[in-house]
């Protein structure tokens, strides 16, 4: 029972870690790693896990706090009426059971419920001074939010002057990028080699909180506005004469607002709004459920995170059919050979979609997925898009059956699979698609960072023979980029002096920069932690390196057997004579921090939240979004607000940005 209990508790905090940083990925960096189909998954599993266990119930549990965080780059406002989130619910069986709850604390009065589209953006709050726009703000962690007032300007649908003598009044709204504005906006993305944005919902957050505004402007973004957090001099009845209200004054609120009693109807309306969802210029991910009465409202009340008053349906992962054209083989920068299916394209989940791994021959040969197949994809588990299944009522006898080639598609040498693994490589390490990943993979952000040499201009060196592998790049000269297609005077000079400037990043990144196989960041910065030179690594027996903490065996045998490669040798050899730093020498950077949890909150003096996050993880430590009785050290900044009361309440160590400078030095 005990040891139950401590794998169930172990879960709850392993979910909590996990949703933390997925809620770090989405609301403050806008680039979620997951799909919300599978967020909203942990974060039903963590919930009902509370639930059946409320003794390990937290008030800092993701399940009882908004999740946004305000960025120390803008002003912040504090929120007089706190901007919740809402209750989910996935099927009509729990949509009956938000109904019934509504109807039972309402002691059997029969209430009346507004059905609105849940549009898939970013919540914002609006502020009016005797009928000018004063001030507009994000959610952020829904007590305090970011003063985005002079972004929001540039938004065409919001009125910054109303014909009324209303004193104040605060209203609530979402701000979303209409679908066809974000295709325009990722393909020119794409042409400027810049990164894309994974959906509508995280370009209009990353468009609205940008430090300038000229940029706001010409994303395209628009509102619907959904409630009044706050009026002074008038008074209403029903949320939809609130709205109605709103809309005379200008404002853009919910394309449909129709009132239901009956559950039967409220479900048969949501069910409408799915089947419409496909045909609206913009997303939304549900429909939301509310009690029409504000007196009712009132009653309700509401958690630390939602109201009781209101439910989101949210809708299932997207799925859609389309039609199997062909299986691509990709060769990755470690010979690994990746299946992928060329798709007719299709619209799924707010973008278009045309290819999806099909992750190795295995899934192919037991899903029997055949060229020619009508097949059903869906966006979730990731972000990219896989096939779920295939539709073989649909085959018409002329689909092919794929297998996978003996040989490399890219070199033409000999493919290897090894016993146990789904894998199948190409061995060659002079293969030209290898080649291309492999230097692709150097000049990465994480790597030895070169600022502008994207896939692009790496294939074009390397189509000219400029190059030909990672350590050509330091002997690469003006006079030859100039004549490279692409380049120019300037962008010339700016790859040089990148390439000039990555010579100094240290062992460290080196060794991530190699793209020895099993090596990722983490491992790369302990080795060079423990071997301080790329001879004491290259000399290091199999044994001394695994007995690194957290460097297993299979990646120790990985570097050894990296190092006894001829080819990699003279590599080494070439990095080292073209001046490329080879040793880690910082003895203060390191793991000073080890298992120490740190919150950053409020305007530090000189440092930006990102880099002393990296600081302290450089240092060993982790940062984490919420404090708890687990965090070891709030490092607080100018104007800290919620975070610095939980930890004074908590008793947690709080210091300054000078006393995080001095504990590292
Ligand atoms: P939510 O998006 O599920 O619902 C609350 C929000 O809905 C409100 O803040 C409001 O702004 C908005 N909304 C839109 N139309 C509305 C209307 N008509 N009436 C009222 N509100 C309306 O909750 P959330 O807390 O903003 O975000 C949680 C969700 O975000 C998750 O369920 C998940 O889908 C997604 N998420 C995804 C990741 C990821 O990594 N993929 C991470 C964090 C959150």
């Amino acid at each position: 029972m005990q040891e139950n209990k401590n794998s169930v508790k172990e879960e709850i905090e392993e979910l909590r870690k996990i949703l933390e940083e997925h809620n770090y990925n989405y609301y403050v960096l806008d680039n979620p790693t997951v799909s919300d189909f599978e967020y909203d998954s942990l974060m039903k599993r963590l919930s009902l896990l509370e639930e059946e266990n409320p003794e390990f119930k937290n008030e800092n549990s993701p399940t009882q706090r908004v999740g946004g965080e305000a960025l120390s780059e803008f002003e912040k406002v504090e929120h007089t009426i706190q901007m919740q989130s809402l209750a989910d619910v996935f099927s009509e069986g729990e949509l009956n059971d938000f109904l019934a709850r509504v109807k039972s604390s309402l002691e059997g009065e029969e209430p009346e419920y507004v059905v609105e589209l849940k549009i898939d953006g970013l919540s914002v709050s609006l502020e009016y001074e005797n009928g000018v726009f004063m001030r507009g703000s994000t959610r952020g962690d829904g007590f305090i939010g970011e003063d985005i007032t002079q972004n929001l300007k540039t938004i065409k649908s919001i009125p910054l002057k109303l014909d009324t003598d209303i004193e104040y009044l605060e209203v609530r709204g979402e701000v979303f990028m209409p679908k066809d504005s974000f295709l325009k906006l990722n393909e020119s993305r794409e042409l400027e080699g810049e990164s894309l944005f994974a959906n509508p919902r995280n370009a209009a957050a990353g468009s609205l909180r940008q430090l300038d505004s000229k940029i706001t402007a010409k994303r395209k973004l628009d509102i619907f506005i959904f409630n009044i957090q706050q009026i002074r001099g008038k008074e209403f009845e029903t949320h939809k004469e609130s709205l109605e209200f709103l809309k005379g004054l200008g404002f853009k609120i919910s394309p449909t607002l129709n009132v239901f009693k009956d559950s039967k109807d409220i479900f048969n309306e949501i069910n409408r709004i799915g089947e419409e969802r496909e045909k609206l210029s913009f997303d939304i991910d549900g429909a939301v459920v509310k009690v029409n009465s504000l007196r009712q409202r009132e009653i309700l009340g509401s958690t630390s995170k939602v109201p009781k008053w209101a439910a989101a349906y949210k809708f299932p992962a997207e799925q859609k059919e389309t039609i199997l054209l062909d299986i691509a083989l990709q060769v990755g920068r470690t010979g690994v050979i990746t299946p992928n299916a060329v798709l007719e394209p299709v619209r799924i989940a707010g973008s278009t979609v045309s290819r999806a791994t099909l992750h190795n021959i295995d899934n192919i040969t037991d899903k029997d997925i055949r060229i020619g197949d009508t097949v059903v994809i869906q966006k979730a588990g990731d972000i990219i898009p896989e096939i779920v299944r295939v539709i073989k009522e649909k085959r018409t006898g002329n689909e092919k059956v794929f297998s996978m080639p003996s040989v490399c598609p890219a070199c033409g040498e000999p493919l290897y699979r090894e016993e146990n693994e789904a894998a199948v490589r190409c061995l060659n390490s002079n293969c030209p698609k290898q080649q291309l990943r492999a230097i692709i993979h150097f000049a990465s952000r994480d790597a030895m960072d070169i600022d502008g040499l994207g896939p692009a201009i790496v294939n074009q060196l390397l189509e000219d023979k400029l190059i030909e592998d990672a350590a050509d790049l330091y002997t690469l000269k003006y006079e030859e980029l100039i004549n490279v297609e692409r380049f120019a005077d300037k962008s010339a000079k700016n790859l040089i002096t990148a390439i000039d400037a990555s010579r100094e990043r240290g062992l460290d990144r080196l060794l991530f920069a190699l793209g020895i196989r099993l090596i990722g960041s983490r491992g790369a910065k302990l080795i060079a932690q423990n071997f301080k030179s790329i001879d004491n690594v290259m000399n290091a027996e199999e044994e001394s390196i695994s007995e690194i903490n957290e460097i297993g065996g299979k990646m120790a045998n990985s570097i050894v057997h990296y190092f006894k490669d001829e080819k990699s040798q003279r590599l080494i050899e070439k990095l080292k004579s073209a001046g490329v730093k080879c040793t880690y020498d910082n003895e203060n950077v390191g793991n000073i921090f080890e298992g120490k949890t740190f919150v950053l909150t409020g305007t530090l003096p000189n440092l930006k939240r990102n880099d002393a996050k990296k600081l302290i993880e450089e240092n060993g430590g982790k940062v984490s979004g919420s404090v708890s009785k687990k965090t070891d050290y709030v490092v607080a900044g100018e104007e800290a607000g919620s975070k610095l009361e939980k930890a004074t309440s908590l008793g947690v160590a709080i210091i300054s940005e000078g006393e995080l400078l001095n504990m590292i030095k």
